[in-house]
């Protein structure tokens, strides 16, 4: 039975989906709160923001940019088209979300937050392989960014059946991985509304609702 019917018919209480939440679930499992220590709340180790990519440039200056790697020659003209260009809005690199990790790691850091939203670069594996490889506490994120990045069938999937996949990430693990989100977001919102993203944040408020999620 989805979790949002069992939720209408029951009440969170009686399903036992509010008991999950007593402690901090991170990727490598349940922890105490009290271990958390120093803590980094908005990560994201490897992500693919091509939504925010406003296509290919007409004028061939700008071409050349956007298909350009980032050197420190060209670092100037990337901050000023940071959304243009290409390697710029995507990190692929499991050794460089490791190696950044182990700064944080090393001045005393202790969890580290991963917000990355699904579909735009979340991977449970190398999250959770950045966890062990650190010794960091990771808790990864569950839900969805903004209306650019969502997929044909999600734009056509009412609410609750969202709130269900991200409810059932929390209790299942993350398709057949077993790796579970600890929180809820970040969820993506634009500078002007719009109806999709307006209903994933009401699936993410849903699905906050049936983990009894406490903030
Ligand atoms: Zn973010």
């Amino acid at each position: 039975m989805p979790y949002y019917l069992l939720f209408k018919i029951d009440g969170h209480r009686q399903s036992g989906i509010g008991e999950l939440m007593k402690k901090i679930q991170t990727v490598k499992g349940s922890v105490d709160p009290d271990t958390l220590g120093r803590t980094m709340t908005h990560e994201h180790l490897l992500w693919d923001q091509r939504c925010w990519w406003p296509g290919e440039p007409e004028e061939l200056s700008l071409r050349a940019i956007a298909h350009s790697e980032i050197t420190i020659e060209n670092l100037g003209q990337i901050y000023y088209h940071a959304h243009l260009h290409l390697d710029n809005i995507q990190q692929r690199s499991v050794g460089l979300a490791i190696d950044e990790a182990m700064h944080f790691r090393r001045e005393d850091g202790h969890t580290l937050v991963d917000v990355t939203p699904i579909g735009v670069g979340r991977d449970p594996r190398v999250i959770r392989a950045v966890s062990e490889a650190t010794g960091l506490h990771v808790i990864m994120g569950s839900g969805y960014y903004i209306s650019t990045a969502l997929s044909a069938d999600l734009r056509k999937t009412e609410k609750e059946k969202i709130a269900d996949t991200i409810v059932r990430e929390f209790v299942e693990g993350v398709r057949d991985s077993g790796i579970k989100p600890g929180i809820i977001g970040e969820i993506g919102v634009s500078d002007i509304e719009n109806a999709q993203e307006l209903k994933m944040l009401k699936a993410a408020a849903i699905a906050q609702k049936m983990l009894a999620i406490e903030f």
